[in-house]
């Protein structure tokens, strides 16, 4: 007999939608029973009445901040926002934690600490900076799913490369099979742009905007390609946020080069009006574009150039965000907080508006991730001896998302006012409910996940 059986279900995976009954045994997906087969005796039974099943999301980049910069985000705050978000799985960020995550040792440490302190499972991140360069075979030994470079300035504790060190550092994580990513803004263009805007006091939100144009992310993916060319590395870029630049990672796949793209819902939805509009809680880097290009990006997550939607979830204090400093826009923390709006959002926004099929949800949010993240042996789709992880969506209820219906430590973010149709309404992390129509169940017990060495 089975744990649990969900029955009367529209079974989503990254090929069909399947009416039927998803088995449940031991924490593990058991099997996915199609309507017309019997259906199998349970311990408990759930009536999903025709909603969707989905793979539990993977969000593949998300800022927690903990342990570190604790008053932004902390872990506990944020993976319950991911559960009431249909996300069960996060892999976090090394910037903005105290001590950043440069070596095994504090990948260990970080494990500890975060022990009890997670709702979902969760991923690392490791360092890529100028400075641990030594450590990188360690941490990739340790489980590191994989490493964060930033080739613009990345915040004072957390060091960029340049691209010299760049193309060491790809060809050094290829002997042992490990995935950098990049933040590609390139580094000289969009520092003039600050230093002229500010020294000629122009500050507004679109003197922002104007200092950090698509070219400058264009030609540092451009470099990045130029890498992985010469050294057969590979490399996944980071919050993709203009049709020009995912053109570039087409023709780059269609040439073989081993490179994986994300972009984030807030590149879907909002533009840089939204930013000149309603100020610093809709600044991020790179900065919003303008409507065709938001638009424009569908076609890419269709084709699969853009393999993933991420939330790139970096909280901050209120305060934080205030713009009206000598430094105008440019003094406000660049970061949106999305991890619990980014399936219904993305859901809305593909499913609703542009007549995609389910099916490209749970590829770009879960199948994909785990994939290129190193997780597919347990996450990522609904399949038989993998991680029982689902979210039950209701693709009927409307939703507002509002102030006070944030799981986040600070509780405010560039989606509230955002509305849509179909949310997550249950959420299940190894069979067991982490999140049931408004309410948080049971204990925090997040695992990390560590990377499958094949
Ligand atoms: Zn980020």
């Amino acid at each position: 007999m089975l744990d649990f059986l969900v029955t009367n279900a529209r079974l989503v995976t990254e090929r069909e939608v399947l009416r039927g009954s998803l088995g449940v045994m031991d924490g593990r997906i058991e099997g996915l029973h199609p309507e017309s087969a019997p259906i199998p005796e349970a311990a408990e039974v759930l009536d999903a009445e025709g909603r969707y099943v989905l793979p539990g999301g993977i969000d593949d980049h998300v800022h927690f901040n903990d342990p570190g910069y604790t008053w932004r985000e902390d872990f506990p705050h944020g993976s319950r926002a991911a559960a009431a978000g249909g996300i069960t799985t996060v892999i976090d960020m090394p910037v903005q934690n105290e001590p950043t995550v440069d070596n095994a040792d504090i990948f260990r440490a970080k494990e500890a600490y975060l022990a009890g302190r997670s709702y979902v499972d969760f991923g690392f991140w490791g360092s890529l900076i100028r400075t641990n360069r030594e450590a990188l075979k360690g941490l990739a030994e340790e489980g590191a799913l994989a490493f964060k470079s930033f080739l613009s300035y990345g915040g004072s504790d957390y060091t960029n490369l340049t691209i010299a060190e760049a193309r060491d550092r790809i060809a050094l994580l290829k002997e042992f099979d490990a995935l950098a990513g990049f933040h590609c803004e390139d580094d000289a263009m969009i520092r003039a742009g600050e230093e002229t805007a500010l020294r000629e006091g122009r500050t507004t939100a679109a003197d922002y905007l104007a200092a950090r144009p698509v070219e400058a992310e264009a030609k540092a993916v451009a470099d990045i390609l130029g890498i992985l060319r010469e050294t057969g590395g590979r490399a996944h870029i980071c919050h993709v946020s203009h049709p020009r630049v995912a053109e570039l990672i087409r023709e780059a796949k269609a040439e073989g080069l081993r490179v994986t793209a994300e972009t984030c819902m807030h590149y879907l939805l909002f533009t840089g009006d939204d930013l000149i509009a309603h100020g610093g809680a809709f600044k991020c880097s790179p900065p919003l574009r303008d409507r065709a290009a938001a638009d424009g990006l569908f076609a890419y997550l269709a084709d699969g150039t853009l393999d993933t939607v991420c939330s790139d979830h970096s909280p901050c204090r209120l305060d934080e965000k205030d713009a009206s400093g000598s430094k105008g826009m440019f003094g406000a923390w660049g970061g949106i907080s999305g991890v619990q709006t980014t399936l219904a959002g993305l859901w809305d926004y593909t499913v609703n508006r542009r007549h995609a099929s389910p099916t490209l949800v749970a590829r770009v949010l879960a199948a994909n991730p785990a994939r290129i993240f190193g997780i597919a042996d347990r996450k990522g789709s609904l399949a038989p001896g993998l991680d029982a992880d689902f979210v039950l969506l209701d693709p009927e209820q409307p939703w507002e998302v509002r102030a006070d219906s944030l799981a986040y430590l600070n509780k405010f973010s560039a989606f509230v006012g955002t509305k849509g149709k179909g949310r997550p309404v249950a959420t299940y992390l190894r069979g067991k409910a982490v999140f049931d129509h408004g309410k948080f169940a049971g204990e925090p017990r997040g695992r990390l996940l560590r990377k499958a060495h094949a």
